[in-house]
């Protein structure tokens, strides 16, 4: 064991608990599809019966969450993710046939989903249920066994959620562990057969520098600066309120949140003004219990050092409310910003807070423009009544995900995968793209005994010449 592992406390029963998943997928290599089905029904009934807990742990953990935005953001989403899949996993896990040319008849083809093994899964704080439970879900069902890290943000729920696991699944199906990034970082360097990490492009750079030792492929689901288009011909109300509840839902601290917005140039007052309205209609006071906290004190003094810096080289700050923010709470004022420039650090980082600036721009090609000239989005999304103008900018600009309209609603949608593009990420998961990113498509070519390969063996002569001549025809 290298030194470092070694100085690594709680590293030792990481091994342990991944040498007990691999020798039980040796012993199990094929769960039964009712087996999978049963894991996931157990795993629905214990989120849904925990519900109150979850959303107090998770609650604790943020200073506070609303539990509302707990009971549909993390509980319904998994529920949902859980119904699906029960209802599809037969016909995912069902072996494929495929076609065979004819040079190859009469042998047959069939693909098969085979589970991978062990799957590593690595969870950020922003949607502790979600984010485990997700993932865990698509690795089930593709028959996998599965250790889950947990971030060491989210002491409350990690405890809740490892007693839960630990009472209702066997730790050689599925194992969750807490610990700082040191047991973060050696979990990365398990020789897992797969591994998803969720959370900052940072990390997850290092991550997958870790994972290359072993060969481990990764899925990487990052961050990123999410744009909102709002184009000319939709109603600017409708469009700042749906982008604010996106903004505002967990207080901004949603990987798919809209991070800036684009806005025709004449309308930005008007859209300020509206959002204005968005916000206080949501939250006629800050300080209730609708409103989501910042997680940590840290992270409120980013956000605030990103007004700071933005106002400093020229930006106008409008606040979205009447209250100020309350750094002791850590409730955020949600903030819009006009007259930022590219140079600006809350234009360079991911937001992940209540903090919106606003963009100009003059024609949709500007706005596209600008969208290319960054990093590739986590999502992207558009506001258009004109079907033109939303497939322009979908064949124009590339993301993640989309939501045509509206904000963050794609992720929901469990038939759509889920995954970002270049510097957000990359693999997909949900729905029939998470069974397969977790299973072996195993190519089987059954021959026949009777068959023609027999005619292209040595000794080559006349016979093959003739043959070969009719199949490069
Ligand atoms: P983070 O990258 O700081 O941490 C994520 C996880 O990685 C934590 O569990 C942490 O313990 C672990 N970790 C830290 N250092 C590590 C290392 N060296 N090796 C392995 N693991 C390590 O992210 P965060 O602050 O928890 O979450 C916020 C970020 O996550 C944002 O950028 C957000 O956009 C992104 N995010 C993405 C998605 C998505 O689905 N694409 C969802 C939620 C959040």
């Amino acid at each position: 064991m290298p030194l470092a592992d070694a100085a690594v406390s709680g590293l030792a029963p990481l091994r342990a608990a991944f040498a007990r998943q691999d020798e039980a997928r040796l012993r199990d290599p094929y769960p039964t599809v009712a087996k999978r089905r049963a894991q996931l029904v157990r795993l629905a009934a214990v989120i849904k019966t925990a519900r109150p807990e979850i959303a107090n742990a998770i609650s604790a953990d943020f200073g506070h969450r609303a539990p509302q935005e707990t009971a549909l953001a993390e509980v319904f989403t998994s529920l949902e993710a859980i119904r699906y899949t029960v209802r599809h996993v037969g016909r995912w896990a069902k072996p494929e046939r495929r076609p065979v040319s004819i040079w190859h008849r009469p042998g047959h083809a069939r693909l098969r989903k085979q589970p991978l093994g062990v799957v590593g899964i690595v969870v950020p704080w922003n949607y502790p249920l979600y984010l485990a439970a997700g993932p865990l879900v698509s690795a089930l069902a593709a028959g996998n066994r599965v250790m889950i890290k947990m971030s060491e943000f989210t002491p409350h729920f990690n405890a809740l959620w490892e007693r839960l696991v630990a009472e209702n699944f066997p730790p050689d199906e599925i194992a969750v562990m807490d610990g700082g990034v040191e047991v973060a970082a050696a979990f990365s360097r398990l020789p897992f057969d797969y591994l998803l990490f969720t959370g900052s492009t940072r990390v997850g750079r290092e991550v997958m520098r870790a994972a290359a030792d072993n060969l481990t492929p990764v899925t990487l689901e990052l961050g990123g600066k999410s744009p909102a288009i709002v184009c000319d011909d939709f109603p600017l109300e409708l469009a700042a309120s749906r982008i604010l509840y996106g903004k505002c839902t967990n207080a901004g601290q949603t990987c798919v949140a809209p991070d800036y917005a684009l806005v025709p140039a004449a309308k930005v007052p008007a859209f300020v003004a509206a959002a204005r309205t968005a916000v206080t209609g949501f939250f006629p006071s800050l300080a209730s219990e609708d409103y989501t906290t910042i997680a940590t004190e840290r992270h409120f003094a980013r956000l605030a050092a990103l007004i700071d810096d933005a106002a400093k080289t020229g930006a106008t700050v409008h606040p979205l409310h009447a209250e100020a923010s309350d750094p002791v709470a850590r409730r955020f004022t949600p903030t819009a910003l006009t007259g930022v420039t590219p140079a600006m650090h809350i234009m360079q980082e991911e937001i992940f807070g209540p903090l919106l600036p606003i963009v100009p721009y003059d024609t949709l090609d500007e706005a596209v423009a600008f969208v290319n000239a960054r990093p590739r989005p986590l999502a992207l999304y558009a506001f258009s009544d004109d079907g033109a103008v939303i497939d322009r900018v979908l064949r124009t600009t590339s993301s993640g995900g989309v939501t045509v309209n509206d904000t963050m609603l794609h992720v929901a949608q469990d038939a759509l995968p889920f995954g970002g593009i270049g510097s957000s990420g990359m693999g997909l998961y949900h729905g029939r793209e998470g069974f397969d990113a977790f299973s072996k498509l195993r190519a089987v070519y059954y021959q026949r005994r009777f068959n023609g390969l027999s005619l292209l063996q040595p000794p080559y002569g006349k016979r093959f010449d003739r043959l070969i001549k009719l199949m490069l025809r």
